[in-house]
């Protein structure tokens, strides 16, 4: 029988941590009492040990669920007590005084605005001395607050007691005797819930301080009578011996004070006394009272366990799943996710991108070399005269050639290519840092773009310096060799680019005439506007002129009414026009030529036709620049960043972390939480089963003992 109260207490703990819903509860016993009443003093009586926070203010704020384990001493070993504050993890804590020092300190974390708590301290101890039994200690009842005490704290605590004396909890009310039971608020609180006493015992303290008949008469109950019956007990601890611990002195001196009254207390043999009849009538009341709760509460997890069983089919078809796989699988669809992007960056694909940023390069270089040189139009003449070779071209162009291959070269290629594939590993790294699941896990997120950072951050350098250095020889024209087909290529890419210009340049156009208000409108924006070039150049000149003579002075220029005769943004967009028309002509020029047949004969030629050169230039760089990058960043990243994801977000994550993790994706996290509860209402029922069929009858609980 002894075993059954064990696992109900057992199975009553699980039952806790599956939900607190009230039908799923098993009873304890609930020790309430006012203030000094001596309900520490009794329960550290029942323990055998001191190990209640003391003070003179009030020190219980939260309620101790007291869990007692007997624990018997296997022969030849010596009898060992400790307690265990499970959620803490302290571990086994031997010494009763740093219990009371941990339950103080537990005490006094509660804010003293709030004063008490309904946050449960759960508090187990094991010992060969103690019984199985469940106590919740909650804070005494006070009759006056005192003056640092919030105003509701006599309601607060009152309604804390009322939240545990429910059914089907034990009461157990402590009243002194010197104190009229009439004003007992444990009496009187249980006495509304349970006013036949059917499951309060009454605890009597203090027993020394009145006349032993009066004492008796107490517990015989026959004022307040409680089905349960009155245990008198004497708990205080006074005139310790050496080396005598202190539950030993409260037991003795209980003893000697009922033995020197056994006139009294023992005539009848009916009355109850002594803190070890207490003991045993509480594990009697318990266990009875769990025997009866039995059938109830196996109906009860019985249905819950069907219900959860159904959702889990219905929802997960009964798919199992762990923190750990949910973890590994996450970084396994990463790593995948990753491996599927490597494709982004195969090397045609680089080369591409990087061409497209030379081609920009290639038209600053020939706008910046060519197209504002007022000589260009002449390399157009060259080229269609057929008498000439490229030898005869005057230095000036060859000049010109050799600083465009020279300019391109310098223009910051490595710096630019190797960031612009390191922007687009970043891209890669934030979308799927944002992308499910990792938005649910921003911890890990962060992480992810951290390690890509910090890697990148290490490889531009040398990836950007490793390109310069390789493409150094295309600074000089002559090192740059380039053949037949590179060139037709190049001049085919010139080409190209030249007409997509060419279109774009038409539609800027086509845009400005539509804003201005039709062609003829801004062919005469256009007169004005170079009218007005003109007059200034006019003016500068006389006024070069003036400044040479000296005297003569038309120093003041006058603003002509003329200036005011259009819109100060339609002069913009002449301009604009005027800028568009003139690289249109240069461009439509430059095409001609690439299309001419001395442009088509071949790489010698390239004096004449600068752009398809450049353009080969451009193609030489590009596969250079794709070449060092490849290896200096981009093997170097796809290699580095698996493992670190491995090593500093995987293998760095301990069992509570791996879990936290996990149940940070809230998909996850329902998941476990319902396949938890079904495990655990299963283990709760195969416990609950092998307890009935183990079980005999449950005894009605004795009246006295
Ligand atoms: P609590 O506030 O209800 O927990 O009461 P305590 O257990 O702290 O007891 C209040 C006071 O009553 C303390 O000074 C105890 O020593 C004293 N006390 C408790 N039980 C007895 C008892 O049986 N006899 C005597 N004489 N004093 C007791």
């Amino acid at each position: 029988l002894m075993n059954l109260t064990r696992k109900l207490i057992e199975i009553r703990s699980m039952l806790l941590s599956i939900d607190q819903n009230d039908a799923l509860k098993l009873p304890s016993i609930v020790v309430i009492g006012s203030q000094s009443s001596g309900k520490s003093s009794v329960l550290e009586a029942i323990v055998g040990h001191e190990f209640l926070p003391k003070g003179n203010n009030m020190v219980t704020r939260r309620p101790i669920e007291l869990t007692l384990v007997h624990t018997p001493t296997p022969p030849g070993e010596k009898p060992s007590e400790y307690g265990e504050f499970p959620a803490l993890g302290l571990g086994k804590i031997k010494d009763f005084s740093d219990i009371q020092r941990t339950l103080t300190d537990l005490n006094l974390a509660v804010p003293a605005s709030e004063a008490v708590s309904n946050d449960p301290i759960d508090l187990r101890i094991y010992s060969p001395y103690v019984p199985d039994l469940t106590l919740i200690d909650l804070p005494g009842y006070v009759q006056i607050a005192s003056m640092d005490q919030p105003d509701s704290l006599k309601e607060k605590i009152s309604s804390l007691c009322d939240k545990y004396i429910r059914e089907p909890n034990i009461i157990l009310a402590v009243c002194a005797a010197d104190v009229d039971l009439a004003n007992s608020p444990a009496l009187r609180a249980s006495r509304r819930v349970d006013p036949l006493g059917l499951r309060t015992i009454g605890v009597v303290t203090k027993m020394d301080l009145v006349p032993p008949e009066e004492g008796a008469a107490i517990l015989a109950g026959n004022r307040y009578p409680l089905h349960l019956g009155y245990v008198g007990v004497v708990a205080k601890a006074s005139g310790k011996k050496r080396n005598e611990s202190t539950g030993a002195v409260v037991q003795r001196q209980e003893n000697d004070f009922f033995r020197s009254h056994r006139d009294v207390f023992g005539a009848s043999g009916t009355l109850m006394i002594g803190t070890d009849t207490l003991r045993k009538r509480l594990m009697e009341v318990l266990e009875s009272s769990m025997a009866s709760s039995l059938h109830g509460i196996t109906n009860a997890v019985q249905l819950e366990l069907e219900e959860a069983t159904y959702q889990f089919k219905v929802q997960y078809n009964d798919r199992r799943i762990t923190a750990e796989s949910y973890v590994a699988e996450t970084m396994d669809a990463l790593k995948l996710r990753f491996k599927e992007a490597m494709s982004q960056f195969k090397k045609p694909i680089i080369r591409e991108k990087l061409k497209a940023m030379l081609d920009d390069k290639v038209m600053d270089v020939l706008e910046q070399l060519y197209w504002l040189d007022k000589r260009a139009p002449e390399l157009g003449e060259l080229a269609a005269d057929g008498r000439l070779g490229p030898e005869d071209v005057e230095a000036y162009w060859k000049h010109k050639l050799d600083a465009a291959s020279s300019l391109l070269t310098k223009s910051g290629v490595g710096r630019d290519s190797t960031l612009l594939v390191a922007d687009g590993l970043r891209a890669l790294i934030d979308s799927i840092a944002s992308a499910e699941p990792f938005n649910y896990h921003p911890r890990a997120a962060e992480m992810l773009v951290q390690f890509s950072h910090m890697i990148l951050r290490d490889r531009i350098g040398v990836a950007s310096d490793q390109v310069e250095n390789c493409i150094k020889p295309y600074k000089y024209k002559n090192e740059v060799e380039v053949d037949s087909r590179e060139w037709e290529a190049g001049r085919a890419r010139a080409i190209d680019l030249f007409e997509k210009e060419i279109g774009m340049c038409e539609a800027k156009l086509k845009e400005i005439r539509k804003k201005v208000g039709g062609s003829r409108r801004l062919g005469s924006l256009v007169n004005y506007v170079k009218s007005l070039e003109e007059q200034k150049k006019e003016r500068n000149a006389r006024r070069l002129a003036a400044s040479l003579t000296e005297g003569d002075g038309e120093q003041q220029e006058e603003v002509t009414p003329e200036s005011y005769r259009y819109p100060p943004a339609q002069i913009l967009d002449a301009r604009h026009a005027i800028l568009y028309t003139d690289r249109l002509a240069v461009l439509r020029l430059r095409t001609v030529a690439l299309k001419s047949k001395r442009c088509k004969a071949g790489p010698e030629n390239d004096v004449f036709c600068p752009e398809a050169f450049l353009n080969v230039v451009a193609d030489k760089l590009a596969w250079t620049s794709t070449m060092f990058i490849n290896i200096e960043l981009l093997d170097q990243f796809f290699y580095q960043f698996p493992r670190e994801i491995d090593s500093r977000l995987l293998y760095d994550l301990d069992r509570r972390e791996i879990v936290e993790f996990a149940r940070e994706n809230p998909v996850v996290k329902k998941h476990l939480d319902l396949q938890e509860r079904k495990d655990k209402l299963e283990e709760v029922m195969k416990q609950l089963t092998s307890l009935s069929t183990l079980r005999s009858d449950p005894q009605p609980a004795p009246r006295r003992n």
